[in-house]
Protein backbone atom coordinates (compact mmCIF):
# COMPACT_ATOMS: atom_id res chain seq x y z
CA UNK A 1 0.00 0.00 0.00
CA UNK A 2 2.68 2.16 1.13
CA UNK A 3 4.34 1.64 -2.23
CA UNK A 4 1.24 2.02 -4.32
CA UNK A 5 0.88 5.54 -2.67
CA UNK A 6 4.95 6.39 -3.58
CA UNK A 7 4.32 5.18 -6.60
CA UNK A 8 1.14 7.58 -7.89
CA UNK A 9 2.78 10.47 -5.73
CA UNK A 10 5.64 10.02 -8.33
CA UNK A 11 3.53 9.62 -10.94
CA UNK A 12 1.34 12.60 -10.29
CA UNK A 13 4.84 15.06 -9.82
CA UNK A 14 3.84 15.55 -6.05
CA UNK A 15 7.31 13.58 -4.86
CA UNK A 16 9.39 14.42 -7.70
CA UNK A 17 13.11 12.91 -7.02
CA UNK A 18 15.48 15.93 -6.25
CA UNK A 19 16.60 14.94 -9.93
CA UNK A 20 15.98 18.80 -10.45
CA UNK A 21 16.72 22.23 -8.67
CA UNK A 22 13.07 23.69 -7.53
CA UNK A 23 14.75 26.93 -7.83
CA UNK A 24 16.59 29.02 -9.98
CA UNK A 25 18.45 31.73 -7.84
CA UNK A 26 21.12 34.43 -9.38
CA UNK A 27 23.24 36.17 -6.99
CA UNK A 28 24.51 39.46 -7.34
CA UNK A 29 27.12 38.83 -4.89
CA UNK A 30 29.39 35.63 -4.21
CA UNK A 31 28.23 36.11 -0.59
CA UNK A 32 24.51 35.29 -1.19
CA UNK A 33 25.19 32.61 -3.45
CA UNK A 34 27.02 31.06 -0.66
CA UNK A 35 24.41 31.87 1.69
CA UNK A 36 21.45 30.42 -0.63
CA UNK A 37 23.48 27.00 -1.40
CA UNK A 38 23.52 26.67 2.75
CA UNK A 39 19.68 27.42 2.86
CA UNK A 40 18.86 25.85 -0.24
CA UNK A 41 20.96 22.87 -0.67
CA UNK A 42 19.92 20.92 -3.81
CA UNK A 43 16.53 22.20 -3.92
CA UNK A 44 18.38 25.52 -5.37
CA UNK A 45 20.54 26.05 -8.36
CA UNK A 46 22.69 29.10 -7.57
CA UNK A 47 25.19 31.13 -9.24
CA UNK A 48 26.23 34.58 -9.10
CA UNK A 49 26.61 37.78 -11.29
CA UNK A 50 30.14 38.84 -9.58
CA UNK A 51 33.39 37.22 -8.68
CA UNK A 52 35.47 38.01 -5.36
CA UNK A 53 38.11 39.13 -7.94
CA UNK A 54 35.49 41.97 -9.44
CA UNK A 55 34.32 45.09 -7.56
CA UNK A 56 30.76 44.67 -6.72
CA UNK A 57 29.74 48.41 -7.20
CA UNK A 58 30.71 48.12 -10.74
CA UNK A 59 30.69 45.33 -13.18
CA UNK A 60 29.48 45.01 -16.77
CA UNK A 61 25.78 43.25 -17.37
CA UNK A 62 27.62 40.73 -20.40
CA UNK A 63 24.80 38.87 -22.50
CA UNK A 64 25.83 35.53 -20.76
CA UNK A 65 24.39 37.31 -17.49
CA UNK A 66 21.60 38.70 -18.70
CA UNK A 67 20.56 35.36 -19.61
CA UNK A 68 20.73 33.64 -16.30
CA UNK A 69 18.82 36.42 -14.91
CA UNK A 70 15.96 35.97 -17.50
CA UNK A 71 15.90 32.38 -16.14
CA UNK A 72 16.32 32.94 -12.92
CA UNK A 73 13.27 32.68 -10.26
CA UNK A 74 14.87 34.77 -7.35
CA UNK A 75 17.30 37.14 -8.02
CA UNK A 76 19.55 38.38 -4.44
CA UNK A 77 21.34 41.36 -3.69
CA UNK A 78 23.02 43.47 -1.47
CA UNK A 79 20.64 46.45 -2.34
CA UNK A 80 21.24 49.44 -0.14
CA UNK A 81 23.12 50.90 -3.35
CA UNK A 82 25.66 48.78 -3.88
CA UNK A 83 24.54 47.90 -7.54
CA UNK A 84 23.35 50.80 -8.52
CA UNK A 85 25.28 50.99 -11.30
CA UNK A 86 24.65 48.00 -13.22
CA UNK A 87 21.84 46.27 -11.67
CA UNK A 88 18.95 48.62 -12.37
CA UNK A 89 19.75 47.80 -15.93
CA UNK A 90 20.16 43.66 -15.40
CA UNK A 91 16.24 43.89 -14.37
CA UNK A 92 15.15 45.80 -17.12
CA UNK A 93 16.78 44.20 -19.86
CA UNK A 94 15.74 40.72 -18.51
CA UNK A 95 12.87 41.01 -19.81
CA UNK A 96 11.62 38.92 -16.53
CA UNK A 97 8.63 39.81 -14.74
CA UNK A 98 9.73 37.31 -11.69
CA UNK A 99 13.04 39.13 -10.42
CA UNK A 100 11.59 43.01 -10.82
CA UNK A 101 11.47 45.25 -7.65
CA UNK A 102 9.10 44.64 -5.38
CA UNK A 103 8.46 41.05 -6.52
CA UNK A 104 9.11 37.90 -4.19
CA UNK A 105 11.59 36.99 -6.66
CA UNK A 106 13.73 40.14 -5.99
CA UNK A 107 15.93 39.39 -2.39
CA UNK A 108 17.40 42.42 -1.05
CA UNK A 109 20.12 41.43 2.02
CA UNK A 110 20.56 45.00 3.28
CA UNK A 111 16.53 44.96 4.04
CA UNK A 112 17.59 42.25 6.69
CA UNK A 113 20.68 43.54 8.17
CA UNK A 114 21.80 46.05 10.97
CA UNK A 115 23.27 49.24 8.51
CA UNK A 116 26.18 51.06 9.59
CA UNK A 117 27.29 54.43 8.39
CA UNK A 118 24.01 56.22 7.37
CA UNK A 119 25.08 59.43 5.82
CA UNK A 120 23.97 62.70 7.67
CA UNK A 121 23.33 65.99 5.69
CA UNK A 122 26.77 67.72 6.16
CA UNK A 123 28.76 64.21 4.85
CA UNK A 124 26.74 63.47 1.96
CA UNK A 125 29.10 66.35 0.44
CA UNK A 126 32.05 64.25 0.94
CA UNK A 127 32.77 62.42 -2.11
CA UNK A 128 31.10 59.20 -3.42
CA UNK A 129 28.96 58.21 0.20
CA UNK A 130 26.38 55.37 -0.53
CA UNK A 131 22.97 57.72 0.63
CA UNK A 132 21.65 54.45 2.23
CA UNK A 133 24.34 53.30 4.52
CA UNK A 134 27.52 51.23 4.06
CA UNK A 135 26.25 48.37 1.66
CA UNK A 136 29.12 45.96 2.46
CA UNK A 137 27.16 44.47 5.18
CA UNK A 138 27.92 40.91 4.89
CA UNK A 139 31.42 41.34 6.60
CA UNK A 140 29.80 41.48 9.99
CA UNK A 141 28.62 37.69 10.61
CA UNK A 142 25.36 38.61 12.66
CA UNK A 143 24.23 40.58 9.31
CA UNK A 144 24.71 37.11 7.60
CA UNK A 145 22.52 35.33 10.09
CA UNK A 146 19.55 38.49 9.75
CA UNK A 147 19.56 38.33 6.03
CA UNK A 148 19.71 34.12 6.35
CA UNK A 149 16.12 34.13 8.38
CA UNK A 150 15.08 36.49 5.65
CA UNK A 151 16.32 34.40 2.79
CA UNK A 152 15.18 31.07 3.76
CA UNK A 153 11.42 32.21 4.49
CA UNK A 154 11.67 33.79 1.17
CA UNK A 155 12.79 30.82 -0.44
CA UNK A 156 9.90 29.24 1.13
CA UNK A 157 7.14 31.78 -0.34
CA UNK A 158 8.60 31.02 -3.54
CA UNK A 159 8.58 27.32 -3.02
CA UNK A 160 6.06 26.25 -0.49
CA UNK A 161 6.18 22.50 -1.27
CA UNK A 162 9.92 23.05 0.15
CA UNK A 163 9.05 25.13 3.12
CA UNK A 164 10.22 22.98 6.06
CA UNK A 165 12.58 22.13 4.26
CA UNK A 166 14.46 25.32 4.27
CA UNK A 167 13.09 26.10 7.85
CA UNK A 168 15.50 22.95 9.08
CA UNK A 169 18.13 24.15 7.21
CA UNK A 170 18.00 27.39 8.16
CA UNK A 171 17.97 26.09 11.71
CA UNK A 172 20.60 24.01 11.60
CA UNK A 173 22.81 27.04 9.67
CA UNK A 174 22.22 29.17 12.45
CA UNK A 175 23.37 26.96 14.96
CA UNK A 176 26.63 26.46 12.90
CA UNK A 177 27.08 29.95 12.55
CA UNK A 178 26.14 30.91 16.24
CA UNK A 179 29.09 28.42 17.02
CA UNK A 180 31.54 29.67 14.93
CA UNK A 181 31.05 33.53 15.63
CA UNK A 182 31.74 32.40 19.70
CA UNK A 183 34.82 30.87 18.46
CA UNK A 184 36.06 34.14 16.07
CA UNK A 185 35.06 36.28 18.55
CA UNK A 186 37.10 34.56 21.39
CA UNK A 187 40.15 34.32 18.30
CA UNK A 188 39.87 38.01 17.56
CA UNK A 189 39.44 39.27 21.23
CA UNK A 190 42.83 40.10 20.67
CA UNK A 191 42.43 42.64 17.92
CA UNK A 192 40.05 44.76 19.57
CA UNK A 193 41.49 48.78 19.42
CA UNK A 194 43.89 47.37 16.59
CA UNK A 195 44.91 50.31 14.84
CA UNK A 196 44.28 49.60 11.10
CA UNK A 197 44.44 51.52 7.63
CA UNK A 198 42.11 50.44 5.19
CA UNK A 199 41.59 51.32 1.27
CA UNK A 200 37.85 51.31 1.28
CA UNK A 201 35.14 51.11 3.35
CA UNK A 202 34.13 47.97 2.37
CA UNK A 203 35.95 47.04 5.64
CA UNK A 204 33.95 48.69 8.01
CA UNK A 205 31.55 46.07 9.46
CA UNK A 206 34.45 43.93 9.76
CA UNK A 207 35.95 46.88 11.81
CA UNK A 208 33.08 47.45 14.14
CA UNK A 209 32.30 43.75 14.58
CA UNK A 210 35.81 42.98 15.64
CA UNK A 211 36.76 46.33 17.79
CA UNK A 212 39.13 47.46 15.26
CA UNK A 213 40.34 51.21 14.99
CA UNK A 214 40.91 52.83 11.39
CA UNK A 215 42.91 55.49 11.51
CA UNK A 216 43.61 56.28 7.49
CA UNK A 217 41.61 55.33 4.03
CA UNK A 218 44.03 55.02 1.25
CA UNK A 219 41.21 56.57 -0.52
CA UNK A 220 41.18 60.33 -0.62
CA UNK A 221 37.47 59.67 -0.31
CA UNK A 222 34.96 57.04 -0.48
CA UNK A 223 35.00 55.67 -4.01
CA UNK A 224 38.28 57.89 -5.60
CA UNK A 225 41.29 55.91 -6.30
CA UNK A 226 44.36 56.70 -3.99
CA UNK A 227 46.32 59.59 -5.28
CA UNK A 228 50.13 60.27 -4.08
CA UNK A 229 49.63 63.15 -2.41
CA UNK A 230 46.83 61.47 -0.18
CA UNK A 231 49.18 58.71 0.16
CA UNK A 232 52.27 61.22 1.70
CA UNK A 233 49.55 62.71 4.23
CA UNK A 234 48.86 59.51 5.52
CA UNK A 235 52.48 58.30 5.96
CA UNK A 236 52.68 61.69 7.83
CA UNK A 237 49.65 60.48 10.10
CA UNK A 238 51.45 57.26 10.43
CA UNK A 239 54.48 58.58 11.59
CA UNK A 240 52.18 60.32 15.15
CA UNK A 241 49.67 57.32 15.01
CA UNK A 242 51.21 54.34 13.96
CA UNK A 243 48.91 51.35 12.07
CA UNK A 244 49.36 47.84 12.64
CA UNK A 245 48.40 46.79 9.39
CA UNK A 246 46.88 47.89 6.15
CA UNK A 247 43.92 46.20 4.74
CA UNK A 248 42.70 45.80 1.54
CA UNK A 249 39.99 43.21 -0.24
CA UNK A 250 41.06 41.11 -2.63
CA UNK A 251 39.61 42.59 -5.81
CA UNK A 252 41.61 46.12 -4.87
CA UNK A 253 44.68 46.81 -6.17
CA UNK A 254 47.37 45.63 -4.13
CA UNK A 255 49.48 49.09 -5.56
CA UNK A 256 48.67 51.83 -2.89
CA UNK A 257 48.71 49.46 0.58
CA UNK A 258 51.96 48.15 -0.93
CA UNK A 259 53.61 51.54 -1.01
CA UNK A 260 52.72 53.08 2.07
CA UNK A 261 53.09 49.26 4.15
CA UNK A 262 56.44 49.42 2.93
CA UNK A 263 57.49 52.80 4.21
CA UNK A 264 55.43 52.75 7.18
CA UNK A 265 57.08 49.14 7.65
CA UNK A 266 53.96 47.49 8.83
CA UNK A 267 52.46 44.49 7.20
CA UNK A 268 49.79 45.08 3.92
CA UNK A 269 47.29 42.26 4.40
CA UNK A 270 45.45 41.02 1.89
CA UNK A 271 41.44 39.93 2.55
CA UNK A 272 39.46 37.75 0.72
CA UNK A 273 36.44 40.13 1.50
CA UNK A 274 34.13 37.66 0.19
CA UNK A 275 33.66 33.71 -1.17
CA UNK A 276 36.31 32.93 -3.20
CA UNK A 277 38.75 35.76 -2.71
CA UNK A 278 41.02 33.13 -1.41
CA UNK A 279 41.96 29.51 -1.23
CA UNK A 280 40.49 29.33 1.92
CA UNK A 281 37.18 31.43 1.43
CA UNK A 282 35.28 28.26 -0.26
CA UNK A 283 32.40 28.85 1.43
CA UNK A 284 31.05 31.61 4.21
CA UNK A 285 32.65 29.77 6.73
CA UNK A 286 36.00 29.41 5.21
CA UNK A 287 35.46 33.06 4.45
CA UNK A 288 35.96 34.40 8.48
CA UNK A 289 37.78 31.38 9.25
CA UNK A 290 40.63 32.89 7.13
CA UNK A 291 39.71 36.41 7.26
CA UNK A 292 40.36 36.21 11.06
CA UNK A 293 43.53 33.90 10.54
CA UNK A 294 45.36 36.61 8.21
CA UNK A 295 44.27 38.96 10.59
CA UNK A 296 45.71 37.71 13.33
CA UNK A 297 48.92 37.02 11.44
CA UNK A 298 49.41 40.20 10.34
CA UNK A 299 48.91 41.84 14.30
CA UNK A 300 50.97 38.92 15.79
ZN1 LIG B 1 31.54 50.80 -1.26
Amino acid sequence: MKHLIAMSLILLGLAAPAARAALNVLSCEPEWAALAQELGGDLVEVSSATTALQDPHHIEARPSLLARARRADLLICTGAELETGWLPLLQREAGNARIQPGQPGYFEAARFARIIERPTALNRAQGDVHAAGNPHLHLDPRNIARVADGMAKRLADLDPANGARYAQRNADFQGHWAAAMARWEQQGARLRGAPVVVHHRNLSYLVDWLGLAVIGELEPKPGMEPTAGHLAELLETLKATPARMVLRAAYESPKASAWLASRANIPAMELPYTVGGSPGAKDLLGLFDDTLNRLLQAAP
